[in-house]
């Protein structure tokens, strides 16, 4: 089906075409047409899918078939759990937008918030934001809701998780009830259902592919690991040509320092993303690694959920995500829009437990592999008692020895001949 079969203003099928899009995805194909009807929706798919285009496509064009009642409200309002996916969001509006009139702005944390509060005070159609930033701002700006048409809620499961559901109800007590609410989750757990009862009418619902499943494009496998050898089982692995743009998770922003640091000893290109640092560190360390000025990327979920880097060959996990719902999300970074990428898990002893219910989770049995010397089976030497050679192993093995000793070379012949054994003659006609 290509895009033309929807409707879309020409302006936005121009940029269709201009992003290099053929033909819409699964998930596009699905929700385009109810958000071009102006149904409220929710969408179950997985990162990756092109379910922002899924969303922003049928919103540019709803808002510039029609007029703005008021001048200068806003339209639309999309919510999005951090600053990254924010900015990102926000980047393809502008794209999939280029050849219309809109103004964006994105509201986030973390920076000064003087050049957002002007972009505001101007006036803009649409606004991605953080729901806690926007808070502080509605509270102080007298932001102007009542023209909005369109809310949307972005990795909402992922919102809930970390705690945004004051925010978001204290937001949306701020927009007029007739809108429309579209609403985007990677998994659809309870919290995300009583969410869509109370802030959507009669939604439509597009599923992609099963609940919790991966990405479909995404390898995955896992490899046993002593704790310990996690860093050099990595190294041992980036060695490989194919491990271009690495991303690797880990569970803590110190566990990130260090692995960081590690891997600059030892001559990796790295940088490495957390909420610790700076919001201009985040965006230049994100910016490099999309660019392939590094190989490898260390991030924590929160920071790395639902961004968009093209081309990441492997995604790592380096920890174990605690919440499968997070494995889902990680490894749905490489393998974007149907290109094929590799997820690799380290396993501990320890955390065989972690692995059960992620598999459980995603109703899939993951490959096991190891890499000798790294294993946990290793971990004990082997012993030579359970391990003892067969008896004419240590024999030959003692003759080599004595041959050696001699000053002789320890040669199968050699060796047949010192045990007394008949050896052929050599053929020397
Ligand atoms: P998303 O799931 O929205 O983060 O999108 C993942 C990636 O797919 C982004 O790099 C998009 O530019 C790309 N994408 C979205 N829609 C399409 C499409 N119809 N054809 C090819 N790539 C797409």
């Amino acid at each position: 089906m290509p895009f033309s079969h929807f409707g879309f203003r020409e302006e936005i099928l121009r940029a269709v075409q201009k992003a290099g899009y053929t033909r819409p995805t699964q998930v596009q194909a699905a929700a385009i047409p109810k958000g071009m009807a102006g149904n409220d929706l929710i969408a179950i798919a997985q990162t990756g899918t092109g379910k922002t285009a899924a969303f922003v496509l049928p919103m540019l064009h709803r808002l510039s078939e029609k007029r703005a009642e008021k001048p200068r409200g806003v339209r639309a309002l999309i919510l999005a759990p951090t600053r990254e996916l924010a900015l990102q969001i926000m980047e393809n509006i502008r794209t999939y937008g280029q050849f219309l009139r809109v103004r964006v702005a994105a509201i986030y944390g973390g920076v000064d918030e003087d050049e957002q509060i002007a972009i505001l005070k101007k006036g803009v159609e649409i606004i991605v934001a953080t729901p806690g930033r926007l808070i502080d701002f509605i509270g102080r700006l007298k932001v102007d809701f009542e023209a909005l048409e369109t809310l949307v809620l972005d990795e909402a499961d992922r919102m809930l998780h970390m705690g945004f559901l004051p925010d978001i109800e204290m937001i949306v007590e701020n927009l007029p009830k007739r809108r429309q609410t579209l609403m985007l989750s990677a998994t659809f757990p309870k919290e995300v259902e009583s969410l869509a009862r109370r802030f959507q009418y009669q939604p439509a619902m597009v599923q992609i592919g099963r609940r919790s499943n991966p990405a479909d494009t995404v390898a995955q496998c896992v490899y046993e690991v002593q704790g310990h050898l996690k860093g050099l089982l990595l190294l041992e692995l980036l060695k490989q040509p194919k491990f271009k743009r690495v991303l690797v998770f880990v569970r803590m922003k110190d566990g990130a320092d260090r692995l960081t640091d590690f891997l600059k000893s030892s001559q990796v290109d790295v940088v490495k993303l957390h909420s610790s640092r700076t919001q201009e560190q985040r965006m230049k360390a994100l910016q490099d690694f999309k660019d392939g000025k590094v190989q490898v990327m260390v991030a924590t979920d929160i920071v790395a959920r639902g961004i968009d880097i093209e081309g990441v060959t492997q995604v790592v996990n380096y920890d174990l995500p605690v919440n499968p719902e997070d494995y889902v999300h990680r490894i749905g970074r490489t393998g974007r829009a149907e290109a094929e990428g590799e997820a690799i898990s380290f396993v501990p002893r320890g955390e065989l437990n972690l692995l059960n219910i992620l598999e459980l989770f995603i109703g899939q049995r993951l490959d096991r592999k190891k890499l000798r010397g790294f294993d946990y089976h290793q971990v004990v030497p082997q012993s030579p008692l359970t391990e003892k050679p067969a008896k004419r192993d240590w024999r030959k093995r003692t003759r080599e020895m004595e041959l050696k000793r001699e000053g002789k070379k320890p040669t199968p012949r050699a060796v047949k001949k010192a045990a007394g054994k008949p050896v052929p003659k050599r053929d020397r006609s």
